[in-house]
């Protein structure tokens, strides 16, 4: 499972997407902009936004607490 945080991409935004794949937390996060933030998702900020996508740390091998 793959999450982003919206306050990693910049925003004041208790928001968080979830998705199984980055694809789909970027579909999420592209909607999530749109709906909360009436911001549209250009392609260079999709790839900004990409690098900021992780693995939740309980689905992380080895991750700690
Ligand atoms: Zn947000």
């Amino acid at each position: 499972m793959y999450e982003l945080r919206c306050r990693d991409v910049g925003f004041d935004c208790p928001g968080v997407v979830h998705g199984l794949t980055k694809d789909d937390v970027l579909k999420q996060a592209a909607a999530h902009a749109a709906e909360a933030h009436n911001t549209q998702v250009t392609p260079v900020m999709a790839e900004q936004v990409a690098a900021l996508i992780h693995l939740r740390a309980e689905d992380t091998p080895g991750a700690q607490g």
